[in-house]
């Protein structure tokens, strides 16, 4: 068993948003307080306990604060169970003498896993009902706890979740993947498939470009042109949600059925021959792609492995593995000059990338692995297999 914690933003509305604030107003004071009676009851000869703090808490809340009573009871318990830790990271020496929270900089509280519910892209709180999330929970597992926070004025939840460690795979009866990343079709696995992007995005793309050609008309500093910059950048986030959602359940596709998965590196190929926007859009996209992979393919046991930038995935032939010199991005389909295979160009790279992941972990990972990454290799030479590798997780 191994404890997993996915950090999800919520969509709150403003009653929401003020009783999160209350709920960690009430766990910083409920903190600071036992944190006070601590060093009191300590100085006094006394051997202070966390529990015992618990208790008396409850025995004076009602009196001395009973706006503590407006939220959740997790709130100021876990607060004083969480100094206790703190004491004990302490007095093992694996952490400093405990500090007073801060307003602003310690805004959380934590739930306990009996007083809140998830449910698909939604988590339910006490006295307040469901509350939207970005996105769902990626694990699956007994969930732990819950622990809500405040950063830079907007309120996550990071959910701690028990999964089943992964099983080690044997080097033998491995299914491996290339994928390539492009414009036209957003993956392409070496198994053939194409995955093109989300639908709604080509919509949403047209409205984009609409919203920022009439920013661009409006005039500087006008308030037309700041409810414009709003409405774009509120689109902007939309988009960016949709692409990641759907490059979630095609990254969580890939981790569970393939063992060994190969990518490229962040660039793509023939990117400037694009407008800007969608470039930067698509740049976005392949960055989460790859983060999602980086986390995702340990977590499982599987390995990710990324090929440099000077690895030549669209021009090399991957029945005779050879070179060819030029292949412009018009050309979708060709023929190898020497063995006369014929290809589509984006499954073609899938497969070299595929042939490439498994030769490098057939290489590499003969000594055991801690998760991390293995090994990575800097080098700029295209001659050895190895150094057309930047990177392999897992
Ligand atoms: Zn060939």
């Amino acid at each position: 068993m191994m404890l997993r914690a996915h950090k999800i933003e919520l969509r709150t509305n403003n009653k929401q948003a003020t009783y999160f604030a209350k709920a960690s107003g009430t766990a910083r004071k409920a903190y600071n307080w036992a944190l006070e009676q601590w060093q009191k009851q300590y100085e006094a000869g006394g051997k202070p306990t966390e529990a015992a703090l618990r208790r008396q808490l409850n025995s004076i809340k009602r009196k001395e604060f009973p706006w503590m009573l407006e939220v959740t009871k997790n709130a100021p318990q876990m607060a004083i169970m969480q100094l206790g830790d703190a004491f004990n990271n302490f007095f093992a020496k694996r952490a400093k003498y405990p500090n007073f929270r801060k307003k602003w900089i310690d805004d959380r509280f934590t739930l306990t896993n009996d007083q809140f519910a998830v449910n698909d892209s939604r988590i339910r709180i006490p006295h307040l009902g469901w509350v939207r999330m970005r996105e769902s929970l990626r694990y699956i597992g007994k969930i732990v706890s819950a622990t809500i926070s405040r950063s830079a004025n907007k309120w996550f939840v990071s959910v701690t979740v028990e999964i089943q460690k992964p099983r080690p795979i044997a080097n033998d009866n491995q299914v491996a993947v290339g994928v390539d990343l492009g414009l036209h079709h957003f993956a392409t696995l070496s198994t053939g498939e194409k995955i093109t992007g989300p639908k709604p995005h080509k919509a949403l793309m047209n409205r984009l470009r609409r919203l920022s050609r009439s920013l661009s008309r409006k005039r500087k500093g006008s308030n037309n042109r700041k409810k414009a910059k709003i409405k774009l950048s509120r689109l902007h986030y939309r988009i960016a949600n949709i692409r990641r959602d759907a490059q979630h359940q095609l990254t969580t596709r890939l981790v569970n059925d393939f063992d060994i998965i190969g990518i490229e590196d962040l660039h793509v190929k023939g990117m400037l021959r694009n407008r800007k926007l969608s470039r930067s859009i698509a740049d976005m996209g392949f960055h989460e792609f790859r983060r999602q992979l980086e986390y995702k393919a340990p977590s499982l046991g599987k390995k990710l492995v990324v090929a440099g930038r000077w690895f030549a995935s669209t021009k090399i032939c991957s029945r005779c593995d050879r070179k060819v010199d030029n292949l412009p991005l018009s050309v979708r389909e060709w023929t190898c000059p020497y063995c006369f295979t014929h290809h589509d160009r984006d499954v073609n790279a899938s497969v070299n990338l595929e042939k490439l992941a498994v030769s490098s972990t057939v290489s590499a990972c003969g000594a055991p692995s801690d998760g991390a990454v293995t090994y990575v290799i800097a080098s700029h030479g295209a001659l050895k297999q190895e150094s057309n590798v930047i990177a392999i997780y897992g």
